[in-house]
């Protein structure tokens, strides 16, 4: 077959069929979006008082579930995540990292050394039975949402977005960094370019240390400042394609808005990405017990549909959170807007008994808000733009001309599927 057969003529054509998609809202393709999970995210792994000790997946689960919104085959399918196999896991993280997590699970007891050289076994990264197939069921998780999106619509997978874990160390509440695994997916089935976008509270660190030297991959974090790990500073632009933004406490919706319209929607746009990968920190969200940001839901679902529209391909993660309630509410939610269900105004009283249901030992019950019981989206959180959000978006776009890598990355584009992209 001729070179100009491959790339024009071939109905199996990777760069056709992209192109093609491109004209589409994904949005729009309901029949092309899955819910990737798994079975044992709907009990807690975590124990005692680790933030992580409460109920996560499973209320997400179990809301969809009695929302109708979870088919077993088909259209808006649930998909259940394989568990990542150990050579899968070796094209990120180092094998004897890995073989310390097998065995501080086999184990349940970490040696200093390890503690010392993995992060393994502290009060952060503590060991609990099942770790080491959580973390890699969620690496796998991502694997698979990363080839349902590359052909062409949305993966939602939230129990993936461990974006703290590094190469050959534990970090964050972290074991293995799932967000990466779903770019590499992402690009070995063919995709030519990513944008990762992380909207958790936290700097997405491990995924920008992954990529910072990868044109393929432009990394995008926008997180609350002075927060741990207390990296991802505005000036901190790697060789161009890494993007951050720290915003100041109690960032309200009006604020947010800045932000998308004036730095990560025109980021994105210029680099004409063929998917997106997006991380949904529920800790960004006004009420989470560590962070002190203020976004409504609805700013946040809506931020996210954004970004994924018209672009042909996008995985969509959760990632921190650590409210029960307000977690829940955002990623049940945001199944519902991928999926194109209409979202009740008042819930079902199956579900009011879910979430009443709920505790933590971070919120007290006379914080629990009534409409976190009885409603999935909250009402918007406008307030005043405060002078340093928009000079911080001015300085970020600033420091780019567009030039390199983005410009190299739109020339290398097409006109069709370029302009289509973003309308
Ligand atoms: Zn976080």
């Amino acid at each position: 077959m001729s070179e100009r057969g491959v790339q024009t003529e071939s109905p199996s054509d990777g760069k056709m069929a992209h192109s093609q998609l491109h004209e589409c809202d994904v949005t729009e393709r309901t029949d092309k979006v899955w819910f990737v999970s798994a079975e044992i995210y709907r009990q807690t792994g975590y124990r005692g008082n680790h933030p992580l000790a409460i109920p996560r997946i499973g209320t997400v689960l179990t809301l969809c579930e009695q929302l109708g919104w979870l088919a077993p085959q088909g259209p808006r399918a649930y998909i259940a995540s394989p568990q990542a196999t150990e050579a899968q896991l070796r094209q990120f993280h180092d094998e004897a990292y890995i073989h310390a997590v097998m065995q501080a699970d086999a184990g349940l007891a970490a040696t200093p050394a390890w503690r010392a050289q993995f992060g393994l076994g502290g009060m952060e990264n503590p060991l609990f039975e099942g770790m080491y197939q959580r973390a890699s069921t969620a690496v796998g998780g991502s694997i698979l949402a990363g080839q349902l999106a590359a052909r062409g619509g949305v993966a939602y997978h939230p129990s993936g977005g461990t974006h703290h874990a590094m190469p050959d160390h534990a970090s964050g509440f972290c074991y293995f960094n799932d967000p990466v695994f779903a770019i590499l997916s992402l690009l070995q089935q063919g995709v030519s370019r990513v944008a990762y976008i992380d909207l958790d509270a936290h700097h997405g660190d491990g995924v920008e240390a992954a990529f910072v030297d990868d044109p393929r991959v432009l990394t995008f974090s926008v997180h609350e400042q002075d927060r741990w790990p207390g990296t991802g500073r505005l000036q901190d632009r790697g060789r161009g394609n890494t993007f951050n933004l720290p915003v100041p406490p109690r960032l309200n919706d009006s604020e947010f808005d800045v932000l998308l319209q004036h730095a990560l929607l025109p980021v994105t746009r210029a680099f004409a990405p063929d998917a997106v990968v997006v991380t949904c920190g529920a800790d960004a969200l006004a009420g989470d017990p560590l962070s002190s940001m203020a976004l409504s839901n609805r700013c946040l679902i809506d931020a996210v549909m954004a970004l994924i529209k018209a672009v042909p391909s996008a995985v969509v993660l959760g990632g921190g959170g650590y409210n029960p309630w307000t977690l829940a509410r955002y990623w049940t939610a945001l199944w519902g807007r991928i999926a194109g269900h209409a979202i009740p105004t008042d819930l079902p009283a199956d579900c009011v008994d879910t979430l009443t249901e709920l505790s933590c030992d971070l919120i007290d019950a006379d914080e629990v808000r009534p409409d976190w019981l009885h409603t999935l989206l909250d009402a918007r959180r406008e307030g005043s733009i405060r002078d340093c959000v928009p000079e911080g978006v001015a300085t970020l776009m600033a420091s780019t001309d567009m030039a390199w890598p983005l410009r190299a990355a739109i020339q290398t584009t097409d006109s069709l599927s370029r302009n289509a992209l973003y309308v």
